[in-house]
């Protein structure tokens, strides 16, 4: 911890996070070429091999999820309302600027680190998971990508200390087929006018930066969208949130922006790149919803199995029983399965080499994995698992929606069939 300190001491806090730069840095991230074997220089380990800072930071984050989110993780479900304190804590525990530069108040972390907060959290509430890896592998990272230097030093700063961002491009006619977006951004001179509307922005009950996706030149097509940086005090107007089925604390709404002005300086990157911002940022992103998957099937297992320990019928435990031995060995090896599939997709990425489509399918797997596991979870805990008070069926709701957000399970295949067939081709 020493180590931390004298390293990053802007990230010294109540609990203590890990900082470091990856030693891998990522480059040519998003090339979409069928990606095969590779040769390393240094010998290969497990994919469960991590730096000593990966570990620290798991750990602390996994204390940070115990200690500080579960005691309010049944409350906040039941009132769909995110506690502010722990967005504080969080802020405070350095989890909303994983990868952002320690000069910007980020915790530096590689991207692993931060799919292994997301994970930890996810296994406690992945409503804060979703927060969390939102926030930072989509927001922040567009952002640290594209943003000049006075943009990152405007905006990376107070995304990491103390500013909750949203990521929006989906509308109501713009979901898989994202580019089909309406929003519409006419140039002034020296400024943008936003008009239109986003559906299903998460976090942005408790944002104040909006990273928006708008179309600057509809005759382009979608070589016109472009993304900007927006205040909400510029007019953002949050019209309905969402009740839903799963991760109900995390907020999910729909924006409204009614002639909202946005400074040119504000256009993050090049106009007219904003599609390619996005779909990189979603490739990277969707190892981040994975990591939350594997999380919400351990969440919902670490509860069920010590229960079939305890639980006795017929005079036995229930987990001695064959049915539910192979059932519950299965649900582990498929875990197992999509862990290893989410950890090869972030050093594959942290390696600077193909991923995109190990992304889709670590996130496809581990979508149906969670899927599995939690259902699973409630059956082998039968009425106890059906009920509210286990905690065990909040995993079911949240894990569906693994399949829906940053691509449907339909649009990962696309990718990987996409992928695929260009070797055939
Ligand atoms: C809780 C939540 C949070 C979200 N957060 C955000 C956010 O922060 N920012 C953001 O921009 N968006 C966000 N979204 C939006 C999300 O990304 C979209 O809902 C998702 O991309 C699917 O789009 P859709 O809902 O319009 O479904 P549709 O695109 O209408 O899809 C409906 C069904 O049709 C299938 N389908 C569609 N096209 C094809 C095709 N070509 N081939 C085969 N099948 C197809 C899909 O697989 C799906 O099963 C969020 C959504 C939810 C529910």
């Amino acid at each position: 911890m020493s180590f931390l300190r004298t390293r990053l001491p802007q990230i010294a806090r109540s609990v203590s996070l890990v900082g470091r730069q990856a030693p891998y840095v990522a480059r040519n991230y998003s090339s979409m070429t069928y990606s095969g074997p590779s040769v390393t220089d240094t010998p290969p380990t497990s994919l469960h091999s991590f730096t000593e800072e990966e570990l620290m930071l798991k750990d602390t984050v996994a204390r940070f999820a115990r200690e500080v989110v579960q005691p309010r993780v049944r409350a906040m479900d039941e009132a769909e309302v995110m506690d502010k304190e722990i967005i504080n804590s969080m802020f405070e525990n350095g989890l909303m600027g994983l990868e952002t530069e320690a000069d910007l108040g980020g915790a530096e972390c590689s991207f692993t680190a931060a799919i292994l907060a997301v994970e930890e959290l996810a296994k406690i509430d992945p409503s804060i998971s979703a927060l969390c890896d939102i926030h930072n592998t989509l927001t922040n990272t567009v952002i640290r990508k594209w943003g000049n230097k006075d943009l990152k030093e405007k905006y990376l700063t107070r995304l990491a200390t103390d500013t909750v961002g949203s990521f929006c491009i989906s509308e109501a006619g713009a979901g898989s087929d994202a580019f089909a977006l309406q929003t519409r951004a006419e140039d002034k001179g020296d400024h943008y006018v936003l008009n239109g509307g986003k559906m299903w922005i998460s976090n942005s009950g408790e944002a104040d930066i909006f990273v928006v996706f708008a179309n600057a030149d509809p005759s382009k097509g979608y070589k016109g969208i472009t993304a900007f940086i927006v205040e909400k005090e510029w007019g953002v107007e949050i019209a309905k949130k969402e009740k839903k089925l799963g991760i109900r604390s995390s907020s999910t709404c729909v924006l409204n922006f009614d002639d909202v002005k946005v400074p040119k300086e504000n256009v993050l990157g090049e106009v007219g790149q904003g599609y390619k911002y996005a779909i990189d940022s979603l490739n990277e992103g969707r190892i981040g919803i994975a990591a939350q998957m594997i999380g919400a099937a351990q969440g919902a297992y670490e509860i069920a199995l010590p229960y079939m320990f305890e639980r006795k019928q017929f005079g036995k435990p229930i987990g001695s029983f064959q049915a539910m031995q192979h059932q519950f060995a299965q649900v582990a090896c498929e875990i197992e399965a999509a862990k290893l599939m989410t950890y090869n997709a972030a050093r594959l990425k942290e390696e600077g080499k193909p991923f995109v489509m190990e992304a889709a399918m670590a996130k496809f797997v581990a979508a149906k994995v969670a899927e599995r596991a939690t259902s699973y979870a409630v059956e082998w805990m039968g009425g106890n698992g059906f009920v509210r008070e286990t905690g065990v069926e909040k995993f079911y709701r949240d894990a569906k929606i693994g399949s829906i957000y940053e691509g449907t399970n339909n649009m990962q295949l696309e990718t990987i069939a996409k992928i695929i067939s260009t070797k055939y081709k």
